[in-house]
């Protein structure tokens, strides 16, 4: 093996995870096989009991998987990352690791829609209640830590709020606490935003966004920073695990429940991933530029516009001090009406209507009619979600032709 300790986040993307010595491949081959054979009994049991490394099944671990959070892990600098099948599985993967029936959850109100009826539809049949606070507010935030809460939730950059969360400063609050902060950080990936820095316990990225980069993969990963001492952790079942494994705690109750529950990444999914990544803070420089001149161009407009890079963002100081300067690739537009809204997107050549966002593409949405349809007015209101509200994810196409398409697509309006 080469000696890559030491090497920068570029170049840590591009060769972290690759390890071919039988053949030299330059790209990770994709292991399709769902078992894996060994010669004489013995060593399968061996590998079984842990007496030596191998890989047994591809529901317990995958060579292609494995060094895909090999990779990550050592972009996010981490203890270690856990691979899932999308985005909504490492956060329930995660939060399920930690809580339990009668366990309290403190959660930001603007996080991601797919995770409020996580928290609202299905973690509340197994008696797990969450309270909902503004990310920004300290105070309501101490106010809300209970005797059985277990974790705090935010994200990065609130969708489509767009508000930014003070990471370091609510990991102190957790820290006070005594209970891990998880942060959702998919609208900052780890080029722009390192968790491990500002003091986040796991941090979570839905691979399908800028990691892949394509929106050719669903996916989700999850990243132990090793800044929570998790043989401290107030979890009864954390608890018991950290008599085995001491601090993996975590990662070894969420390696053992991705097995037990069988939500894994697929090998196929990680090559691409792994592929995505290799251009990833490539891809995100680009994005943030294309995002910046875009609001500013809207701004001079005199459109109702937000985004985090601009001078007049409320947080805009963050910018600075947690994602390197950068504002990330998503803004909003308010544009009157929800018909406005509509015949705006219609108009629209390049940028695709639809419900993603981190792809090379632009792609713009209207969150109350999709996203938050059915959510109740007060919740949308929280979120941010107004209904002549068009969220953007701003792609890597030539800037010119991006603004030239919203142009001609705001005279229609
Ligand atoms: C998309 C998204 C998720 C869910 O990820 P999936 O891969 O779609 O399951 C979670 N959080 C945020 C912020 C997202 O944008």
């Amino acid at each position: 093996m080469k000696n890559l300790k030491n090497l920068k986040f570029e170049s840590k993307a591009i060769h972290a995870g690759l390890d071919d010595e039988k053949h030299g491949a330059t790209n990770v081959p994709i292991y399709l096989s769902s078992a894996f054979a060994y010669e004489t009994p013995e060593e399968l049991s061996e590998v079984f009991q842990g007496k030596r490394y191998g890989h047994i099944y591809s529901r317990i671990s995958n060579p292609t998987v494995s060094a895909l959070e090999k990779r990550i892990n050592s972009l996010e600098n981490g203890v270690a990352s856990i691979a899932v099948g999308s985005g909504m599985a490492a956060i329930n993967t995660a939060i399920q690791a930690i809580v339990g029936s009668g366990d309290h959850i403190v959660a930001s109100k603007s996080i991601f829609g797919g995770t409020t009826h996580l928290f609202e539809d299905v973690l509340s049949r197994i008696n797990i209640e969450v309270s909902f606070i503004d990310p920004l507010n300290e105070e309501e935030i101490k106010a809300a830590i209970k005797e059985n809460t277990q974790l705090i939730f935010v994200e990065t950059i609130g969708n489509p709020k767009l508000d930014i969360c003070n990471i370091d400063s609510v990991s102190k609050l957790a820290e006070e606490a005594g209970i891990p902060l998880i942060v959702d950080a998919t609208l900052t990936p780890p080029s722009i935003f390192n968790g491990k820095e500002q003091g986040a316990s796991v941090v979570i990225h839905s691979s399908t966004k800028y990691m892949s980069g394509s929106g050719n993969v669903v996916g989700g990963v999850l990243t132990d920073t090793g800044n929570f001492k998790w043989k401290t952790c107030k979890s009864k079942h954390i608890q018991k695990i950290a008599k085995r494994f001491g601090n993996l705690a975590f990662i070894g109750a969420v390696r053992s429940d991705v097995t037990n529950v069988g939500n894994i990444a697929s090998p196929f999914h990680a090559s691409l991933l792994l592929s995505g990544l290799e251009t990833l803070s490539l891809r995100v420089e680009r994005h943030c530029q294309n995002a910046m001149n875009l609001a500013s161009f809207l701004e001079v407009m005199g459109l109702t516009v937000s985004y985090p890079g601009l001078s007049n963002h409320p947080e805009r100081e963050l910018v600075e001090s947690q994602f390197n300067g950068m504002g990330g690739g998503m803004l909003t537009l308010r544009l009157g009406s929800k018909a406005a809204c509509f015949k705006f997107i219609s108009k629209l050549n390049i940028a695709k209507n639809l419900a993603n966002l981190g792809d090379m593409k632009t792609l713009v949405i209207h969150p109350a009619s999709t996203i938050y349809l059915g959510f109740d007015e007060k919740l949308k209101e929280e979120a941010g979600v107004y209904d002549d509200l068009i969220r953007v994810s701003v792609g890597c196409e030539h800037i010119d032709d991006i603004i030239a398409d919203f142009k001609q697509a705001l005279y229609e309006v």
